[in-house]
């Protein structure tokens, strides 16, 4: 549901479909010098939903019936089995189950899954695994046995309080049902985050507020929030709602800053905010440009070799996928990042944290020298959108409300 990753897309005509090609592949020799490897983390995507909300662009689609979970996590460890070769010796970090609506599977296949992971996958002792689940699935006691299934973080996706606004948005639950989900989230697990978004069709700056007075008062260790945004192919798209004006949603962003900031709640990303302790250790990665391996229909991955810095895709549509998965050939896309895109999707990452990057976690995670970024870097001072010491470069608060300009600063002039 959320999305906390900004992915750049492969090139067009990269659907190979050709499964993933042998380990010397990777291996081999290339122009990137990576001194070390970068934490790894695993995305599991569980991709169906009660109903598809009419402003969601994820890979989710409306589960017809019961699911196949037995097929499905079938195909799973296979997608695992065949991908582990490319991660060799690695030990994993974090673990973020995602989609969809995974908590439309049982507790029974989560614990199954988990099961199947730590079989195949070094986990690091205090592995963060997060699960995400949404109001509508929601029944008495059903996020305390995931918890007993090994889940420690619940990312609960309420969006809002407001009924009315959570119709408009197509969302499945209602407002009582977000606050029972919540309440027992916050009984059954230690640190768990809601995702509120703002900018709803036919939202006032009063209606905002009110929803995260309500968010608040139920005290979250953590928060993710989002505007809504108009995605292509979506049935906003099609039929677009009356949104807030910009200048509206801009004081509602203002707003939100100063009520999580009073509530003691740190902004450490551009969308999320945390007590302290309860930062997600999995987003951090993505934005630390980590390295992530992704199973399950449509999931993404970046793994980093001594020389190069693959992303792959996974098949999208879920029967194809399990199909192809159990084939051995889960892979749809797998696309090297060339030398002129690592700065851009490094920044386009980075600079999305308040403390931002260090400089040798540039030249670590991509390979390359300094030199790449310099003239970028330059300008990003120049115009206040930056500040920078001998070791780390920090986006400014001109920087934070700016994030494109100063992200685009670092794309390849060849590519924008
Ligand atoms: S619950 Fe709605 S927004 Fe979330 S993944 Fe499903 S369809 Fe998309």
């Amino acid at each position: 549901m959320t999305f906390p990753i900004p992915v750049v897309s492969a090139p067009p005509g990269e659907e190979t479909g050709a499964g993933l090609k042998d380990i010397q592949h990777y291996m081999r020799d290339g122009t990137l010098q990576l001194s070390a490897l970068p934490p790894l983390s695993l995305y599991v995507h569980l991709p169906w939903c009660l109903k598809k909300c009419p402003y969601c662009d994820f890979n989710s689609h409306e589960a017809q019936g019961e699911l196949p979970e037995q097929r499905y996590l079938d195909a799973l460890m296979a997608d695992l089995e065949a991908s582990l070769p490319l991660i060799w010796g690695r030990t994993v970090h974090s673990i973020f189950i995602g989609g969809g609506t995974p908590s439309l599977f049982s507790p029974q296949a989560i614990d199954r899954l988990l099961g199947d992971i730590r079989a195949r996958l070094r986990l690091e002792p205090d592995c963060e695994i997060t699960l995400e689940a949404n109001p509508g699935t929601f029944e008495k006691h059903r996020f305390k046995a995931f918890r007993s299934a090994g889940v420690t973080r619940l990312s609960v996706g309420v969006q809002s309080f407001d009924d009315r606004h959570l119709k408009a948005l197509g969302r499945v639950h209602d407002r009582a049902q977000a606050l029972a989900a919540v309440e027992e989230a916050a009984q059954a697990f230690d640190t768990f985050n809601l995702d509120i978004m703002y900018a709803l069709p036919g939202q006032t700056l009063e209606n905002l507020e009110q929803d995260m007075r309500q968010a608040l008062a139920l005290q979250p260790p953590h928060i993710s929030i989002y505007h809504l945004t108009v995605e292509p192919n979506t049935y906003f798209a099609k039929y677009p709602p009356a949104l807030p004006e910009e200048d509206v949603a801009y004081a509602m962003l203002d707003r939100i800053t100063e009520l999580t900031g009073v509530a003691g709640m740190d902004r450490y990303e551009i969308s999320a905010y945390a007590k302290s302790g309860h930062r997600c250790l999995h987003n951090l990665n993505y934005w630390k440009f980590g390295d992530y391996l992704g199973i399950g229909a449509g999931a993404h991955s970046k793994l980093s070799f001594a020389h190069r810095v693959v992303r792959q895709v996974r098949f999208r549509e879920p029967r194809l996928y399990m199909d192809k998965a159990l084939a051995g050939t889960p892979v749809a896309q797998d696309h090297e990042v060339s030398r002129a895109e690592l700065p851009f999707e490094f920044m386009l990452n980075a600079l999305r944290l308040r403390e931002g990057f260090k400089l040798q976690d540039f030249s670590d995670r991509t390979g390359l020298p300094l030199t790449a970024i310099q003239a970028g870097l330059d300008e990003a001072e120049r115009r206040g959108l930056i500040e920078r010491d001998f070791a780390r470069v920090r986006p400014t608060e001109r920087g934070f409300d700016f994030l494109n300009d100063l992200q685009m600063l670092f794309l390849d002039p060849d590519q924008s």
